[in-house]
């Protein structure tokens, strides 16, 4: 009998007691970052799914065949719901971010202009395409969008060029839940050669089932690829999203294969080497559970939860609904149509929520290349299970409001002190931490403080590269070794 260093019961006691500690990641209390079916019996498949998969290694589906066939199941699943011909392929990937690593990859690889490649975007695409510029060496063309969150066709048109390696359009985009104009900038990308991704990493397993949409998928001629993620409305745990490629000789470039070494030959679908087999199978044990009138019925539930809250927030004095949303996902603003005593900041608004139990998420305001801002917002993440709480979230977001109504943002100045507004060079990792300790933000714990307004007024008010240098401190300091 093997003498283990702590008793198997004790660990998982330890780890029960920090998961209660953990925001709930079931009944729909926290409107981002999860996905709740509400389906117990999804839940309980996928772990069992998972279980069965544990000790294989995803890296090799010649060696370990099941993964190969749940792959090929699920990407077959996926392109038939999203407009996919025979002519497109894809892949499993670990998640959103990935998925939109490799389709800039394969992009910039199949491009044959000349210098440095262009990404062209929307200054809503999602911060995995501002990654991948980074990790992959390309220029990142940001084009400014309207109020309303969407883009202008004419204006993405207008900056394509040979130096464009891809074009990235979304379904909708995150912070706005913007669908943008995808039948007109693919056909422009088409006639000039230009590849054009769709992400739909969020839109992608719940769009099929929305009312009234123009096409937006693989159905649109010029849709090179597209992102939908599995671990969000594919209900999944995390670890798995599907990139859909046209054409097989397109998107080999996504691969990665050496046989330069003095070790085993080297061929990878992803960016990972050895890898879980364990979140695909999840996914592909959801996808065979649910099918597609399982996702269906789930989807009309989300669309009409979404219609309902946009109701409610409609109907508080103050805030506002960002553009047309299209899709489960909700951009709150200030209505700032009605005088200043009866405006309500997003951000208090979201703080003041949270302290009766909800979880929003507050995203920060900015100003566009062209001069424009982009108010802040609170954005809402709406899932099946909201539905079963539709009207205690929607008393919370009522009064909530009432409680914050009138409050000014949050100004800078009363975070910071003056001098450090414009002061702050270049800060080393302790006075980077001093900079935080000083503003409140350095915590006995890995937690956030129960206000958020304060950090998010910084953001807006630090050069950006400042507060990214502060924000890597803060998460780099909560994994600091412990214990
Ligand atoms: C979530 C999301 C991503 C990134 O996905 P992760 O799974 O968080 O890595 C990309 N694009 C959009 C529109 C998203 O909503």
């Amino acid at each position: 009998m093997t003498r283990f260093a702590q008793q198997p019961a004790e660990i998982l006691a330890r780890l029960e007691q920090l998961r209660a500690a953990d925001a709930p990641t079931h009944g729909g209390h926290v409107l981002s970052y999860v996905y709740d079916s509400g389906l117990a019996e999804i839940d309980e498949l996928a772990a069992a799914a998972m279980r069965l998969v544990q000790p294989v290694n995803g890296l090799d589906p010649t060696t370990f065949t099941s993964v190969a066939i749940m792959e090929g199941e699920v990407v077959a699943f996926a392109r038939s719901l999203l407009g996919g011909d025979s002519d497109v392929v894809g892949s499993v990937t670990t998640g959103g971010t990935e998925s939109c690593l490799l389709a800039v990859k394969t992009a910039r690889d199949n491009w044959t202009g000349e210098g440095v490649p262009r990404l062209l975007a929307p200054v809503t695409v999602h911060a995995a395409f501002h990654k991948a510029a980074h990790y992959f060496g390309l220029e990142l063309d940001l084009v400014p969008v309207l109020p309303s969150g969407v883009v202008s066709a004419d204006a993405l048109i207008e900056r394509m060029g040979p130096d464009v390696a891809l074009v990235v359009v979304s379904a909708p985009s995150y912070p706005h839940a913007a669908l943008d104009p995808i039948v007109e900038v693919a056909a422009a990308a088409l006639a000039q050669g230009i590849d054009c991704h769709v992400d739909a990493c969020i839109g992608g397993w719940v769009l099929p089932f929305w009312s009234d949409l123009p096409d937006w998928d693989l159905r649109v001629p010029g849709v090179t690829s597209l992102s939908a993620d599995l671990h969000k409305f594919g209900y999944a745990p995390k670890g798995a999203s599907v990139l859909l490629q046209r054409s097989r000789d397109r998107q080999r470039s996504q691969y990665f294969a050496t046989t330069r070494w003095p070790g085993y030959p080297v061929v990878n679908s992803t960016m990972l080497g050895s890898k879980s087999a364990a979140p695909l199978a999840a996914a592909w044990a959801i996808v065979q559970a649910l099918g597609v009138d399982g996702f269906a019925a789930l989807g009309a539930s989300c669309e009409r939860s979404t219609r309902a809250l946009e109701a409610v927030i409609a109907g508080i004095d103050g805030l506002r609904v960002v553009g047309h949303p299209v899709g489960p996902l909700l951009a709150v603003a200030t209505d700032e149509s009605v005088p200043a005593e009866r405006r309500v900041d997003p951000h208090h608004w979201a703080d003041q929520v949270r302290s009766h139990g909800w979880l929003l998420q507050l995203q920060p305001g900015l100003e566009q290349s062209d001069g424009t801002v982009l108010p802040p917002t609170t954005h809402l993440t709406i899932t099946p299970v909201t539905e079963g709480v539709l009207d205690d979230l929607s008393a919370a977001l009522r009064i909530a409001a009432d409680e914050v109504r009138g409050m000014s943002a949050v100004s800078p100045a009363d975070v910071l002190p003056a001098e450090m507004l414009g002061g702050i060079g270049e800060l080393d990792s302790e006075s980077a931490w001093g900079v935080l300790q000083g503003i409140g933000l350095a915590g006995d714990g890995p937690g956030l403080p129960d206000r958020m307004a304060p950090f998010l007024a910084l953001i807006a008010a630090l050069p950006a590269p400042l507060t990214e240098r502060l924000l890597t401190e803060l998460l780099a300091r909560t994994v600091e070794p412990r214990g």
